[in-house]
Order: C-alpha cells, then sequence, then structure tokens
C-alpha cells in the first residue's frame, strides 16, 4: 500500500485542480492520498468525487500557518470537522493575514523598482482560496523577473530579502487544541527543514505531544537523511506517529513529485486509529477517510 500524505491544489498554491491531483496520485500508483492545501478544505468536495471514480483512498486534511517562539511551523490537521466555528475562526484570521500581505509585498517590490500590480498576482491565483507569495512568485515568473518560484523567493520573497513581509499566523499550542477540539489529529510539517532553524526542537516537540500532538513528518524532500534520523527517534521515543510524503505543488514546487516520499501503512493506521478517538471525544460530525 502505498500512501501520500501531504499535497496540495489550485484551492491553495499547487498547480492542479483536486480532481488532475486525485487522478495523478492513482496514475502514480498511490493507494491512499491526503489532500492538505494551505488553511483550507475548500478542495474536498472535488477530491472526493474524483478520488471515488479513480478508486484511491483519500485522507482530508490541511496545512496550518501556525507560530512557535517567533518562527512559522506548518501543522497538518487531519480529519478535522471544518465548520468546527472555533477552527473557522482560526483558519479566517490566517487567510485574512495572507491576502493582506499581498500588497505589503507589492510596495516593497516597487521599492527595488519591480512594478507588480494586484491584478498581476489575481491572474496567477485563480481559485485559491487565499492569494500568497506563492502566486506573487509566479506572477514575478510570468513577468519574466525571476525564472522560477525557487528564484522568487531566494531573491526576493524570503525572509531578509527586500520583497519579504511578516504576516499573521496562528499560535502552535493553540492550534493543536483547536484541530483536537474539531475532532481531527495534528502531525507537525517539515518541521526541520534545510532552511529552518531546528523549532520545535526535541524539548518542545515533547511538550506538543504532551498537547495532544499525533506525528512527526520526517521523510520530506527538505531534510536531509541525519534530520530524518533524529526526528525518528525523537518520534519512537514519544510514541509519535512516523509520516512521509511528497508535498507536491503540481509545477509549482521542483523535486516534490507525488509519492517521493511515502508513509508507512502501519503508521497511517494509528494516525487513523487516533483520528477515530479525536472524532468521538469531540463528539463532532468530522469527515472519516475514504475508501478505506
Ligand atoms: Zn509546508
Ligand atoms: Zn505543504
Amino acid at each position: 500500500m502505498r500512501v501520500d500524505l501531504h499535497t496540495h491544489t489550485r484551492a491553495s498554491d499547487g498547480t492542479q485542480s483536486p480532481e488532475e491531483l486525485v487522478e495523478a496520485a492513482a496514475a502514480a500508483g498511490l493507494d491512499v492520498l491526503g489532500l492538505t492545501d494551505h488553511d483550507t478544505a475548500d478542495g474536498w468536495a472535488e477530491a472526493e468525487r474524483a478520488a471515488d471514480a479513480a478508486g484511491i483512498a483519500l485522507v482530508r486534511g490541511m496545512e496550518i500557518s501556525t507560530r512557535l517562539d517567533g518562527r512559522g511551523v506548518h501543522l497538518l490537521a487531519y480529519l478535522p470537522d471544518p465548520t468546527y466555528p472555533p477552527l473557522v475562526a482560526l483558519l479566517d484570521k490566517v487567510l485574512e493575514g495572507r491576502n493582506d500581505r499581498v500588497p505589503a509585498v507589492l510596495e516593497r517590490l516597487r521599492t527595488v523598482g519591480i512594478d507588480l500590480t494586484e491584478e498581476d498576482v489575481a491572474r496567477v491565483s485563480g481559485d485559491a482560496a487565499a492569494s500568497g507569495r506563492p502566486h506573487i512568485a509566479d506572477a514575478l515568473v510570468v513577468r519574466g523577473v525571476v525564472r522560477d518560484r525557487d528564484e522568487a523567493f531566494a531573491r526576493l520573497l524570503n525572509p531578509g530579502m527586500p520583497g519579504y513581509v511578516d504576516r499573521y499566523a496562528a499560535p502552535l499550542r493553540e492550534t493543536i487544541e483547536v484541530v483536537t477540539a474539531a475532532g481531527g489529529v495534528t502531525v507537525v510539517a517539515h518541521a526541520w527543514g534545510r532552511r529552518t532553524a531546528r523549532i520545535p526542537d526535541a524539548a518542545a516537540i515533547a511538550e506538543l505531544a504532551e498537547l495532544g500532538l499525533a506525528g512527526l513528518e520526517v521523510d520530506h524532500q527538505d531534510h536531509d537523511e541525519r534530520a530524518r534520523a533524529e526526528l525518528r527517534g525523537i518520534a519512537r521515543d514519544l510514541g509519535l506517529v512516523v509520516t512521509g510524503s511528497s508535498d507536491h505543488h503540481g509545477t509549482g514546487k521542483v523535486g516534490h513529485d507525488l509519492a517521493c516520499n511515502t508513509t508507512a501503512p502501519e503508521e497511517l493506521e494509528r494516525l487513523l486509529a487516533l483520528a477515530a478517538d479525536a472524532r468521538r471525544a469531540a463528539g463532532r460530525d468530522a469527515p472519516e477517510p475514504l475508501g478505506l
């Protein structure tokens, strides 16, 4: 059984529709696909229909932008009730922060002589729940300012670069609690990426596990072998689920082909058992995995 639990569509910053993503996942030989657009469940309904038609199992989720000790942490949330009011409010605030950032970034870019308009960004963001830096990057590619998204981030959009502007992200601890109360389970995404500090560190991960964190995404392209080995050890010590995923963005992110990393079936089983527990404890009509 091949399982990829972290992917994006045009509902956030991927380049495929949910249907196209599901079809590509089936064609790549995956048995289980996790759909985790940034801060939104907008792609779920279309993905459900497509998964049913393609005969592939679907785990609905999202990747929430959070903050811990002043640093950004991406938190994967699987199977929460997306109508749970505190979760809706939390996601609205994150999406609003993302949208508000666009004009601020464009203003900064103007100071270095790059004249991009909000219309340029809207043209490439299409169906996305919010416009964000990846869309600004795409608009810069269209304009011929940079070659691809990676160059846009490296030269202009990352912290320390002329177009960088900070934005709201939800407090990590609170987000874990809200997702749990919504009947879902949480996994820290690419915790120790190459370009980021090791936040959360081992001590912080232990504390998050106490709060209800279910797992760590260990096998991810941003992790070198050493980071993977250390994170695997931390997960084992704390009894956390270990996941592996592509973080596929269609053609929006190079080197993240579907199934380039996968999650072991027994780890998926543990994650889904925890989700079933959370669903019961929350007493909410949280979604269940489809086709499993
Ligand atoms: Zn991420
Ligand atoms: Zn992602």
